[in-house]
């Protein structure tokens, strides 16, 4: 069973008009799984519920909740930065978010089965802050549910931004492993996530990342996945993963340096599946997370149900959704497969020669902790 979260209330985590964390992607996306016809025996559809106040103390601390649940600008808690100004009932749609992870990852404790909060994801929130977007920290949330039952939870992050608050807060734990792949801390926020960022005390190397050279496509992210990624899912033998699969990585997205495409997206999110299946028992929970071109983040999302379903991707979008989609958005939704764009030839070498440093640089750094490579 895969329980697929999503609520019109979702729609109420809204920073206003001119912000891009624009909640519409997310209506768009359920409506183009409904009109694929994934909402079926095999896909439940739940009603999520407000994290109750206990289980935000998980990660944040009560000070911090309670500077959300005023509801008033205070930069000392992150809140009313242009990147995460507050907006009337924010408390209630960030509990509703970070709700739906932990009743996601409660059904995971109590039954084989995974999950999909497609309004999840948000893995720059702080135990004492909001950061970039991210009010409640919903995926260290539900991996907090989740070591209830499981020893070991792996957690992988393909966001084109770094998942610097899911890695803080785990920083010293060896029962969860974080990788994160993103676009380098050099050229964006939030400016870390490098190789020696490696963990601390007893979680020391449980901590990977993988930062990525501006413009990387396809085959760079699909070679970097396939270098780091398997093995540590065999070294670790996670009993449990939760993937924060932002789609900002699109070569069309306004906030990332970044040439992928839905079919790379599709491959990635594709392999992180059946490496579950095939080390955790099939125990994914599934978040959403950044993507900023409305023509793709729908796409993109249906297409993560369709893999968790074993379906293949469908080769065109139903009509009436791409109608929807024009006359609420005003224009055409992309596609796949997507054109594959091409960097100059000079940018091909200085992006292979950055990634090469870095791959041989993370394998040499983790194997100083445990061999791993
Ligand atoms: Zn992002």
């Amino acid at each position: 069973m895969i329980y697929l979260y999503y609520s019109e209330k979702f729609q109420d985590y809204n920073f206003g008009p001119e912000h891009p964390f624009n909640p519409v992607r997310l209506m768009l996306a359920y409506k183009l799984m409904e009109e694929e016809g994934m909402i079926d025996g095999l896909t439940c559809k739940v009603e999520p519920q407000p994290a109750a106040q206990a289980d935000l103390e998980r990660v944040h601390t009560p000070e911090y909740i309670a500077s959300v649940q005023a509801e008033e600008p205070d930069l000392a808690f992150g809140l009313g930065s242009d990147d995460t100004p507050v907006f009337p009932g924010i408390y209630a749609a960030s509990r509703l978010l970070a709700g739906s992870s932990i009743d996601a990852a409660r059904r995971m404790t109590a039954e084989d089965c995974s999950a999909f909060n497609i309004g999840g994801g948000l893995h720059h929130a702080m135990p004492t802050r909001a950061s970039g977007f991210c009010v409640f920290d919903d995926p260290a949330l539900a991996i907090s549910v989740l070591k209830e039952r499981f020893e070991r939870v792996l957690y992988i992050d393909i966001d084109g931004h770094h998942g610097d608050g899911v890695q803080q807060i785990f920083y010293e734990d060896f029962d969860v492993l974080t990788i994160s792949m993103h676009e380098s801390g050099l050229y964006l926020f939030p400016g870390t996530g490098f190789i020696d960022e490696l963990g601390a005390g007893p979680g020391l190397g449980y901590s990977v990342n993988i930062p990525m050279p501006m413009y990387s496509g396809n085959e760079e992210y699909l070679r970097a996945f396939e270098e780091i990624v398997p093995r540590l899912f065999e070294w670790f033998e996670p009993q449990a993963v939760v993937a924060q699969l932002g789609v900002d990585t699109h070569y069309s997205d306004p906030l990332t340096t970044l040439n992928m495409t839905l079919a790379g997206y599709a491959h990635l999110v594709r392999r992180i599946i059946e490496l579950t299946r095939l080390h955790a028992g099939g125990r994914l929970l599934a978040l959403g997370g950044g993507g900023y071109n409305m023509e793709v983040v729908p796409v993109a999302f249906a297409s993560v149900l369709h893999l968790m379903r074993g379906e293949q991707l469908p080769e065109y979008l139903p009509p009436c959704w791409v109608e929807f989609f024009s006359n609420l958005v005003d224009r055409e939704p992309l596609s796949p497969p997507d054109i594959e764009i091409k960097v100059g030839n000079e940018t091909k070498k200085r992006i292979t020669a950055e990634l090469d440093v870095t791959l041989q640089g993370l394998k040499e750094k983790i194997n100083e902790i445990h061999r791993v490579f």
